[in-house]
């Protein structure tokens, strides 16, 4: 199947990385649907794209809520019969400046709500699809920070974050496992320190250094890597 029948989604596309890959994605040729939890702000983006030449369409996506995961992905299935790769992208920092020691509940639950269990129930949603068509790519966007050694001398900082996307890795490794021979790659990114809301303006790196490994990893070759954590296309430590 050449790219331009290929379907992709990517979450909290409406801006910052996931903006970037989605157009990215597009470039490859792919019909992009970008996830956004504000149907107006998806929509402004993929008009964006729209007018770049790249096949970009909305669909509103809160990955906090069990049931807008499942509307979205039943929409994304019934509009093209398909979904090719699954960009696990939005994400929230809440807890910068915390330490692991005091930081509250609330802030946890809605970190993991977001950057861990969101992403997982969209790899629930999407997998029997993919299984279903024998090819599937799932890229999770992960951070250095939530590796061990980073963990380890962190003196405790950022929590939250941290943990959610050390968990966030574990998922990928647990489902690459359990995919194995399906030609379902399961694969995380670490897009570095980027320049958006999130990472703030004075952080070193464009969002298309941001988003080259993941449209990277969401459009392997088969027989390609998966269950590994990649930075800058090159395999990183957990
Ligand atoms: P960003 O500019 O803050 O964008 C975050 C995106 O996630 C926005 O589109 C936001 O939507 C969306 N989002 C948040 N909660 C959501 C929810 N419940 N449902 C749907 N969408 C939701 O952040 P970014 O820097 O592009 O980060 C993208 C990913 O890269 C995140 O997973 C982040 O952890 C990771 N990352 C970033 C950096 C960095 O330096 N920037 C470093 C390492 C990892 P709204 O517009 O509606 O808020």
């Amino acid at each position: 199947m050449s790219a331009s029948q290929r379907i992709a989604l990517v979450t909290g596309a409406n801006r910052g990385i996931g903006l970037e890959i989605a157009r990215g994605l597009g470039r490859e040729g792919l019909t992009v649907v970008l996830g956004a939890r504000s149907q107006a702000s998806g929509e402004e983006a993929a008009r964006m794209l729209d007018v770049e030449g790249l096949s970009a369409v909305a669909e509103t996506l809160d990955v906090s809520d069990a049931k807008s995961i499942e509307r979205a992905v039943a929409a994304v299935l019934s509009r093209f019969g398909r979904l090719d790769a699954l960009v696990n992208n939005a994400g929230v920092l809440l807890d910068a400046g915390e330490r692991a020691s005091v930081v509250g509940f609330e802030k946890i639950r809605a970190t993991f709500e977001t950057n861990l269990v969101g992403a997982w129930l969209l790899c629930q949603a999407v997998i029997p699809a993919m299984r279903r068509q024998s090819y599937g790519r799932i890229v999770n966007v992960s951070s250095d920070m939530g590796s061990l050694a980073d963990v380890q001398g962190s003196g405790g900082s950022w929590p939250a974050y941290r943990l959610s996307k050390t968990a966030l890795n574990a998922l990928t490794m647990l489902l690459a496992s359990e995919l194995r021979g399906e030609n379902v790659l399961v694969n995380a990114v670490s897009p570095g320190w980027v320049r958006t809301r999130m990472g703030g303006q004075g952080a070193p790196r464009s969002v298309e250094q941001g988003a080259d490994t993941p449209v990277w990893l969401a459009t392997l070759p088969d027989g390609g890597p998966s269950g590994r954590l990649f930075r800058d296309r090159q395999p990183l430590d957990w």
